[in-house]
């Protein structure tokens, strides 16, 4: 289903929680609401749900304006983080419970449970009941239930909240295969990060009521925007006096500047070992942070501000060094504009 939403907003008394909020969704495509708790997100997807009236602003499903519909008759599928099941039903009549609603025959609905109990992988679970199945279990159960009425919208309200991390990430993969092999239009949720980008096709990054970005993972990640989606995407160290950016060339260091920087885009040389270009600058090693699979190092540069560094070799750099530092790519921004510093 193709989604267009324009100037959206939506007041709780005084309280302006979405604020002229305007997007397009192509058919078929999964989108992430990303965003800190309490910026709009759930407010954005209940409207679009019927579940709550926008204040102003219009919604078109395939072009037609569906602000005056009803939620049945939106097709739309809906699946929360609390999985909400019937818990007095089995597993074959939570899913039958939208058809039932609907008044299909009984073959009908047979053969329409049947399919989906193989699409999610609950074949032999027909028959027990919410609470004789795992989180990951019931939560495919509200997947299949939601699905089950052949909705054209699918929204997704932090689906995976409330599932263990490890059998999250396989659930994540198994709703981002599912949900393009069956090419239905998806927005799900979520206030994960890593989650969005791993699964989403296009991410909308929500903040205090407003759409502050709309991209795929890579390019909200490569090209930030605001200094707010630069900060809340990825990993970055922030300097809020970019004096030691003297060398580099486009970086006018005037007061006011401040620069975001991420941890792969920064190299670091031995001092005294001639393995860097001319813009370097002088840090010596504050700490090291062991995360597993690779050292997160804290610079201090020039004195002043710390920088996070990642390495994947143990025992090259000791806390107390002097090193160079060369910064290949810098997010820049002032009270007005933002750009992006490159040094190739
Ligand atoms: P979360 O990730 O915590 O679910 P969210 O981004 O989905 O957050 P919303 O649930 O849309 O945010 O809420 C946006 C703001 O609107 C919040 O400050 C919330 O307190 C407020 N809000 C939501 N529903 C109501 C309501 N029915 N009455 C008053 N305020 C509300």
């Amino acid at each position: 289903m193709h989604i267009e939403v324009k100037n959206l907003n939506k007041e709780f008394g005084s309280f302006h929680a979405v604020q002229d909020v305007s997007f397009e969704i192509e058919k078929g495509k999964l989108i992430g609401f990303l965003g800190p708790s309490g910026g709009g997100k759930t407010s954005i997807l209940r409207m679009l749900a019927g579940l709550e009236t926008p204040t102003s602003g219009d919604i078109f499903f395939h072009g037609k304006r569906v602000n005056d519909l009803p939620p049945q008759e939106r097709g739309i599928g809906f699946v929360f983080q609390n999985y909400a099941l019937f818990k007095h039903m089995t597993v074959f009549d939570n899913i039958a419970f939208g058809l039932k609603v609907k008044k299909q025959n009984k073959a009908a609905i047979k053969e329409r449970v049947q399919y989906l109990v193989e699409l999610t992988g609950l074949k032999g679970f027909e028959h027990r009941y919410p609470h004789q199945l795992s989180g990951g279990q019931r939560q495919r159960v509200a997947f299949a239930r939601a699905l089950a009425p052949e909705p054209q919208l699918l929204l997704l309200d932090e689906p995976f909240a409330a599932i263990d991390a490890k059998i999250r990430t396989e659930l994540r993969t198994w709703l981002k295969d599912m949900i393009s092999e069956l090419g239905i239009t998806s927005i799900f949720v979520t206030h994960d990060q890593e989650e969005a980008i791993e699964v989403a096709d296009e991410i909308m990054i929500i903040s205090k009521g407003k759409l502050e970005q709309k991209g795929t993972p890579w390019d909200i990640y490569k090209n930030p925007q605001t200094p707010f989606v630069a900060s809340f995407i990825g990993e970055s160290s922030l300097i809020d006096n970019i004096q030691c950016f003297k060398g580099y060339e486009d970086v006018p260091t005037n007061e006011g500047i401040k620069a975001l920087i991420r941890p792969e885009y920064i190299e670091v040389g031995k001092s005294g070992e001639i393995v860097l270009a001319s813009a370097t600058m002088d840090a010596s090693v504050k700490h090291l942070h062991f995360r597993g699979s690779e050292w997160m190092v804290e610079l201090e540069i020039e004195g002043q501000k710390l920088i996070t560094y990642r390495s994947l070799e143990k025992d090259v750099l000791h806390p107390g060094e002097q090193v160079k530092v060369l910064i290949h790519r810098a997010y820049l921004f002032n009270e007005e504009k933002s750009w992006i510093m490159e040094n190739p």
